[in-house]
Parts: C-alpha cells; sequence; structure tokens
C-alpha cells in the first residue's frame, strides 16, 4: 500500500522546535541569571567574610595594646625622627606584639598615629618595614576624618595589592581620633577564593542546567516520537488502508495523547462501518462485498456464490408498511450472516437482494447449505407490531468459474435465481 506523503516538518517550526524553545529558552535565561545572582551574592559574602575576619583581628589587636599598656597613644618628634608612645611606654621599633598575632592570623597590621604610619608587619623586598609612610587620603578622610571603620577592596601598600580593613584609634575619653588601625590581607589570595567559589557554583550550575535540558529534550522527543506514530496511522487511514493497527502502546497510554490515539482508532472503526456496512441491515453492503470476492477470487480460494431474494416482498411495504419491509429486510440480514459466518460471509446486494460467498465449498454443498439456509428463513417469524410473518427466499446458486469474470459468475447465480421465482419460488436453484 502506498503511503501517503507525511510532511517532514525541521527545525523551530516542528513541534519539536516549539517544545524545545517554548521550555529550553526560560530555563537558560532563569539559568544565566541565577548565575550572575549567585555568583555576585557570593562575591559579596566572601568580601563581607574577609571584611569581618580583619575587623576581629584589629579588635583583638587594640585590646591587647590595651592590656598591656596603660594610658593613650602619642609621639615625640626627636631629633626628626618620630616616637610613639602607648602611655609612658615607648613602642616604636616594637612590632614583638604585632608580628605574633600576624603569624597567628596571616594578616598584616599597621599602626597610624595620625596619619603616619608608626608601626607595620609590612616590610618591603629587603625586609624593611613601611614605617613612618603616610597612609591614602580616601582612607585617612573616612577613617580619621569621619572616625569611622571601613572596609577597602583595592588599597596599595608598597607594590601590593590588598583588602584592607581600617578603624579609627579614639582616647580614653572618646573625644579624640589619634590614628588608625589597618589590618590588611593580600588582594590575589581573596581574589583566587572568590574566582574559585564562582567558578565551582557556575559548574554545578551548568550542570543542573544541562541535565534539565536532557530530561527535556528526552521528554519532549518521546511525545513526538508518539505523535508521529498517531500521524503515520492517520496517514495510512487517509490512503484507505482501514485495518492499519495503531500501537498498543500509543493507546495505553492514560494522558491526552492516549485519549487522542482512542479516538483516531474510534474514527478508524467509524470510518470502516460506514465505508464496509449497509446502513439499514449492519451487514456488508455491496461494494463490500465484491471486493472480499475479489479478494478470494485473487487468493485462487475455490468458492460458491449464491443470490437470493425475497418473495413478494413488496407485499410488506404494501401491506403493512415500509416499516415492516425494513423489519425483515433486518431479521433476514441477521440470519443469512450468522449462518455464514462459518463457511464464507453474506452481504446485501441491493433492495432484498443478498449475495453469499462460500469458501472452499463445490456448487452442490453450497446449494445444500442455502437449503438449510432457506429453512432457517421459513422457520424464523418475523415479527412487527404484535403480528409475525413468514419470510421465504429464493436462490440461485453456481460454483465459481476460474475462466469467467466475477460478473459473469454472480450473473449465472442470478440466472439460477430467476428459474427459482419462473419455478414458484420458495426454492434453491442449484447446479
Ligand atoms: P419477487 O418475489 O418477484 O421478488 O417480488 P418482490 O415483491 O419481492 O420484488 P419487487 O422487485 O417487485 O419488489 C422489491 C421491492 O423492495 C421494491 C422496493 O420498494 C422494495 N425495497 C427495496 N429496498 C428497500 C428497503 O430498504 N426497505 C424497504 N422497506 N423496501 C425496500
Ligand atoms: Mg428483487
Ligand atoms: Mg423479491
Amino acid at each position: 500500500m502506498k503511503l501517503v506523503h507525511i510532511k517532514q516538518i525541521r527545525g523551530s517550526r516542528s513541534l519539536y522546535g516549539t517544545f524545545l524553545y517554548i521550555t529550553l529558552f526560560p530555563l537558560i535565561l532563569f539559568g544565566v541569571v541565577l548565575m550572575i545572582y549567585s555568583s555576585v551574592t557570593l562575591t559579596q559574602n566572601i568580601r563581607a567574610e574577609v571584611s569581618n575576619n580583619l575587623r576581629n583581628v584589629g579588635v583583638a589587636v587594640l585590646s591587647a595594646y590595651d592590656v598591656s599598656y596603660e594610658g593613650d597613644y602619642n609621639v615625640m618628634i626627636v631629633d626628626g625622627n618620630v616616637e610613639f608612645y602607648k602611655g609612658d611606654t615607648f613602642l616604636s621599633n616594637d612590632h614583638t606584639l604585632l608580628d605574633s598575632i600576624k603569624n597567628d592570623t596571616g594578616v598584616e597590621i599597621s599602626m597610624f598615629f595620625y596619619d603616619t604610619r608608626v608601626l607595620t608587619t609590612i616590610t618591603d623586598d629587603t625586609g624593611r618595614r613601611f614605617v613612618n609612610t603616610g597612609a591614602n587620603a580616601t582612607i585617612l578622610n573616612t577613617v580619621v576624618g569621619k572616625r569611622t571603620s571601613s572596609f577597602f577592596s583595592n588599597v596599595f601598600i608598597g607594590n601590593g595589592r590588598y583588602f584592607a580593613y581600617y578603624m579609627p584609634i579614639m582616647s580614653k575619653d572618646g573625644l579624640t581620633c589619634l590614628g588608625m588601625i589597618g589590618m590588611a590581607t593580600p588582594a590575589a589570595g581573596v581574589s583566587t577564593m572568590v574566582r574559585n567559589s564562582v567558578i565551582k557554583n557556575v559548574l554545578i550550575m551548568l550542570l543542573a542546567l544541562l541535565v534539565t535540558a536532557w530530561f527535556i529534550m528526552h521528554f519532549s522527543s518521546g511525545i513526538i516520537s508518539i505523535i508521529k506514530k498517531i500521524m503515520k496511522f492517520l496517514s495510512e487511514i487517509a490512503e484507505g488502508n482501514l485495518s492499519t493497527e495503531l500501537d498498543p502502546m500509543v493507546i495505553s497510554r492514560q494522558d491526552e495523547i492516549g485519549e487522542m490515539g482512542r479516538l483516531t482508532n474510534k474514527l478508524r472503526a467509524s470510518l470502516r462501518k460506514l465505508i464496509e456496512r449497509d446502513a439499514l441491515t449492519g451487514i456488508y453492503n455491496r461494494r463490500y462485498g465484491t471486493k472480499k470476492l475479489e479478494e478470494i477470487i485473487s487468493r485462487g480460494i475455490p468458492y460458491s456464490v449464491a443470490i437470493g431474494d425475497i418473495d413478494f416482498f413488496k407485499k410488506f411495504n404494501d401491506q403493512f408498511g415500509h416499516d415492516c419491509g425494513d423489519a425483515v429486510l433486518i431479521e433476514v440480514a441477521k440470519t443469512l450472516s450468522e449462518h455464514m459466518r462459518s463457511s464464507g460471509f453474506a452481504a446485501r446486494w441491493g433492495g432484498e437482494e443478498f449475495l453469499l460467498v462460500f469458501e472452499n465449498i463445490s456448487g452442490m454443498s453450497a446449494t445444500v447449505a442455502s437449503e438449510r439456509l432457506l429453512d432457517a428463513i421459513r422457520e424464523h417469524l418475523v415479527e412487527h407490531e404484535g403480528q409475525f410473518h413468514l419470510v421465504t427466499m429464493s436462490f440461485g446458486v453456481v460454483q465459481g468459474r476460474p475462466e469467467l469474470t466475477l460478473d459473469e459468475n454472480v450473473n449465472a447465480a442470478d440466472e439460477k435465481l430467476y428459474e427459482a421465482k419462473e419455478g414458484g419460488r420458495n426454492r434453491v436453484v442449484g447446479e
């Protein structure tokens, strides 16, 4: 059977393309926004964490000095040199405390008296400390000027770039800002940490995105392949192949697509009934009867054929009404098709005439079988509006001859039928 060409739709116009567009596009958009948002949040959190750590070190240093040495910070300039004191204790060049905290925490610490760096753990390449250097103007304005602690992510000390936290140092009475303390950690280390965390974050999200996309594509192509099965089924029906079968897997689905498959199947059954069956009696119509007989002939199966005609049928119509005639036709058709089920088939040939085809049965045996059928018709009184009607028929039976055409064989049966009518009706004339 030649199949109707199923138009192949590909790309963005295909259902698959639409599926991917309406699912993957928002997913990717959502994923990118989420990646950017979470990366920014992650970066901010890491910075906040670094800032917090630096602040804690600062608080520890200041309390360590306060516990060890009483009084306020101050300086004396002796011979142009800055001498740094806390209370009466001379602190210049005494980096023991700062160095030990640096050893424990890895954080660089500097102490400023006003704007001058008086103690620091930061050294240059030769190991010299960056003492007596100034501080960046912005930092001074913010910390000493406005007396606020602040985090800076881009501080250059010597040749290095640092993340640093600066806190004001207040006098004991809390009225004067004497300087500031700055805690710094190399920016490179923090940047590496941020980069690693962001990369890890992005990779995990990409992986989740890929897995979700795979599920969507897999699910979509599954649905599409089922729709294509229904399309193929419909194309066969469109071509007239009404005995085609729909994949049971489609019909057994409990969703809308399964329902679509079941409806398509029902459509095929209805079409088949419309095309193959006679509307009044429900048995095969003349066209399908002919088709079936053609198939038997083409397969070389021996057969016999009979034409049966209801005797004096007009009288049912004329005396009892058209409905009574219809009731007779329905009952006769039922009896004929039931009796023919095991030996061949019966079809309504037209009006009150029926075609009987006997497969693998000789003309003589078909004649005997037709006589039995006639008995059955006679025995089955047709009831209509409380009245029972005796129905008789005449049959002409011939054995199918291979050298004759289908029409010629049927005409031969028709001639026998004529003989039966002429001979007085209610009989079978065979060979
Ligand atoms: P005979 O014994 O010679 O066959 O006589 P008959 O009355 O059976 O034959 P005739 O050909 O004179 O009448 C057939 C009638 O069948 C004519 C037509 O109105 C009627 N008929 C044909 N189709 C239908 C149908 O579907 N329903 C009904 N009720 N009548 C039908
Ligand atoms: Mg007739
Ligand atoms: Mg008749």
